[in-house]
């Protein structure tokens, strides 16, 4: 078998183009929907990101005002200046890129942003929603990833799905959000005992480690759907994911890519929280 790919270059075109419909809808009634992007200091990748979401912003008629601020940047100020920005009305989505400055308490900061514009969806408040199932923002990783099974149709309820990796940006939130789909759910992670023992029972597998060549064939059951959330560099400096890609499409049904598949997904759905905090706004 070799699998069919998930392609997210094209599944986030199509939720830009919806997000730029229902931006469109709301500016009509006079809301422009806003996203306050928050750098501090000069990390090099962290500049690339921001310029990324800037530019998503923009073409699907979002407004996003990136802010840089020194490395030097206390934090009281930093906190100030992000209380500042949950009083201003016209701002729907607040994110302040990661990572901070070794000086400043990143936790601390998240937890100062709103939870009503907390579009990263990293606040405690937003893992708690998850959590119980109520309305919040999700993480834009695994609520890609989710959106990436939507687009199959695939029927997770009754599935057993493993996620490898707990970070609390993306295994975790992912781990919730399939069970919230009613599948059953392993969690993986650097102390899990045998890794393909449990991968070779999974009908989905979600990858968030950051190690080329995690996961491999011998690891996935025939005909199980994977989804390659890890961003490495592999020995000629390429892009590549925690999955051995071309080992495993001949074993699974379905795959993502590295690139094409869970990173423009991610970006898509920050433009999605940030139309959804000002659409929530708006009611
Ligand atoms: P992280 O915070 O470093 O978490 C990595 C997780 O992998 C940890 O839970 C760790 O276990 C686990 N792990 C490490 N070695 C392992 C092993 N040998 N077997 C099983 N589990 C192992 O990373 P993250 O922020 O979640 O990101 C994970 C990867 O996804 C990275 O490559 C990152 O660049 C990528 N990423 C991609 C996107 C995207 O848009 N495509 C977005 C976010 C992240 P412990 O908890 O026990 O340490």
């Amino acid at each position: 078998m070799t699998a069919q790919l998930i392609d997210g270059n094209a599944l986030a075109r199509q939720i830009r183009a919806d997000v730029s419909g229902r931006t469109a809808a709301l500016k009509a009634r006079g809301i422009q929907p806003t996203l306050a992007i928050v750098l501090v200091g000069d990390d090099p990748a962290s500049q690339v990101y921001v310029k990324h979401k800037v530019n998503d912003s923009s073409e699907t008629g979002l407004v996003a005002n990136l802010e840089r601020h020194p490395a030097s940047l206390g934090e009281a100020e930093l906190l100030a200046r992000i209380h500042a920005l949950n009083e201003d009305p016209s701002v729907h989505g607040i994110l302040v890129q990661l990572p901070l400055p070794r000086h400043m308490d990143s936790q601390k900061v998240i937890e100062a942003i709103s939870p009503a514009k907390d579009v990263d969806g990293f606040h405690v408040a937003s893992a708690g929603a998850l959590m119980v199932g109520r309305p919040g923002f999700w993480p834009c990783t695994p609520h890609g990833c989710l959106r990436m099974l939507d687009s199959i149709g695939y029927e997770l309820r009754g599935k057993h799905a493993v996620v490898i990796g707990r970070s609390n940006i993306v295994g975790k939130p992912m781990a919730m959000m399939l069970l919230g789909r009613s599948a059953t759910v392993s969690i993986c992670h650097s102390a899990t005992a045998d890794l393909g023992a449990i991968t070779r029972q999974a009908d989905v597998i979600v990858a968030a480690v950051g190690k080329q060549n995690l996961l491999t064939a011998d690891m996935v059951k025939p005909g199980a759907v994977v989804l390659d959330v890890g961003m490495n560099r592999n020995a000629e400096g390429k892009l590549c994911g925690d999955v051995d890609f071309e080992g495993v499409r001949e074993v699974a049904s379905w795959i993502t890519p590295v690139p094409g598949g869970v990173g423009p997904m991610t970006r898509a759905m920050l433009l999605v929280n940030t139309l959804e905090a000002a659409e929530r706004s708006a009611k």
